[in-house]
């Protein structure tokens, strides 16, 4: 399965603990992008190339890349995919290799957050500039304003949590990523949770959602 939404619609979060819960490998496409650059694998010396120009790495690499862990003994019952594909091509080009592979996407889940809620989530965000301890205005917030309650260190708002960052990562999200929603509408595999609602509800109902995809493809 695929998992699609905007930034800090929690992805990442769902992500791991669909994992759990369903034993399956969680491919943050990222990571594993990284994770072949470290290895040195065929496929991730191509990529480190493209990286060390400064472009972007094709996305016939990238989707190599995925198929390498998706032909793999660990995947064998499936895959949970993160951050790819972003673009229209690129789902196109991982149907194409994953027909190549005899497998087939069971389901595209959208965690659907809209803009507001995006900002307040990610605007809220203070980071302790020595050690990394994320704190939220709202949500969780610090016993003393602006300060680290762990190391008592300066808390500042991360570049990509600034208005002006996020506003743009929407744009861009809503603009390349969005068409991707009615491209799996067509293919008949999306489904659609509300992630406005509380972590633990949203991963009730893709549990839920997962559940009767299995038990359907068991039928
Ligand atoms: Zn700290």
């Amino acid at each position: 399965m695929i998992l699609l939404g905007p930034p800090g619609s929690g992805k990442g979060t769902q992500g791991e603990r669909l994992t759990e819960d369903f034993q399956l490998p969680y491919y943050a496409t990222g990571d594993i992008l990284r994770a072949a650059v470290r290895e040195g694998t065929e496929l991730g010396v191509e990529a480190r190339e493209y990286m060390d120009r400064g472009d972007l790495v094709p996305d016939e690499v990238i989707v190599g890349v995925i198929a390498e862990r998706i032909d793999d003994h660990e995947a064998e019952d499936g895959f949970i995919l993160d951050g790819f594909p972003r673009t229209i091509p690129q789902a196109e080009a991982l149907d194409a290799k994953m027909q190549e592979l005899g497998r087939e996407l069971t389901a595209s889940v959208l965690i659907d957050v809209d803009d507001g809620e995006v900002v307040r989530r990610l605007g809220g965000r203070r980071t302790c500039v020595k050690n990394g301890h994320v704190f939220h205005v709202e949500f969780d917030p610090p016993k003393n304003e602006g300060v680290c309650d762990v190391d008592g260190s300066r808390l500042e708002i991360r570049e990509d949590d600034k208005p002006e960052v996020i506003r743009h990562r929407l744009e861009q999200y809503r603009e390349k990523t969005e068409p991707l929603i009615s491209y799996y509408e067509g293919v008949g595999i999306l489904k659609r949770v509300d992630g406005a609602r509380p972590p633990d509800e949203v991963s009730d109902r893709i549990r839920a959602l997962l559940a009767t995809l299995r038990m359907e493809e068991e039928l």
